[in-house]
């Protein structure tokens, strides 16, 4: 059975390499990780658990066809961390059923279903979350994807330290593509969760991330807002 905290779209997906692309969402419960500006604590902390639902992989399948009317869609893996949860049945049903899958995760934990996936994002969180960066881990991530996912490297920037520890972790792995997108820190949590982004900060982060790539002549990354912010700011479900 797998841990589901909510199942929701179709939206687009705002982040990252399929930024933009029609999806479904599949966030799981439960992460092995407290990042310090994490948005979905209520996919996270245990005190949590009792509003997320043990599913099994038919049932979340027949979740997302009724909202995708039957019709095959990009489903999105997201957490929490997904690469806790037993997905690999999940995978299977909805291949079979014509559905493509996406999945992020911090690159903690490795398993060997990540080949099944049809993209999978990795996104090491960098100093300003207060977790660490295993690369071993990572690496293990990297190998259990194989050759036949396409992976992708995403990194969230607050601030300078930051983006220096970008920049030196992505130096080590010039076979991925590389995103980048400033990190909202006062996101909404549990207990304010009628707090607004801040897009004014937001779009400044935006501009300071752009202007420090190109003076540094440093060409590699897209440098991309997080679209669905834009779009809804903090709103849940979309
Ligand atoms: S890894 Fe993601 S879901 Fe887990 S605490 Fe960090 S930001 Fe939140």
């Amino acid at each position: 059975m797998i841990a589901i905290s909510e199942i929701f779209g179709p939206t687009i997906q705002g982040e990252g390499a399929l930024i933009g692309m029609p999806t479904v969402f599949v966030r799981t419960g439960g992460c092995d990780f407290r990042c310090s500006w994490c948005d979905t604590l209520y996919a996270v902390e245990p005190r949590f658990r009792a509003d997320w639902q043990s599913m099994s992989a038919a049932a979340i399948m027949a979740e997302v066809n009724r909202l995708s009317g039957g019709t095959p869609i990009l489903v999105t893996l997201s957490g929490g961390n997904p690469a806790l949860q037993p997905l690999d049945p999940l995978l299977q049903l909805g291949h079979q059923q014509g559905h493509s899958f996406a999945m992020e995760t911090q690159g903690s934990r490795a398993q060997t279903w990540f080949g099944q996936l049809d993209h999978l994002t990795l996104s090491p969180k960098p100093p300003s979350s207060g977790m660490p960066f295993r690369r071993e881990r990572f690496d293990a991530c990297l190998a259990a994807a194989g050759v036949a996912t396409q992976v992708s490297l995403k990194l969230v920037i607050a601030d300078e330290t930051d983006y220096q520890w970008a920049k030196a972790l992505a130096d080590g792995y010039p076979q991925l593509p590389l995103y980048l997108q400033p990190c909202n820190t006062a996101p909404a949590t549990p207990e304010q969760p009628e707090r607004e982004t801040d897009l004014a900060a937001l779009n400044s982060q935006l501009r300071w991330l752009v202007e420090r790539v190109t003076t540094d002549r440093w060409y590699r990354p897209r440098i991309l807002p997080q679209l669905h912010v834009l779009i809804w700011n903090n709103e849940r479900g979309v």
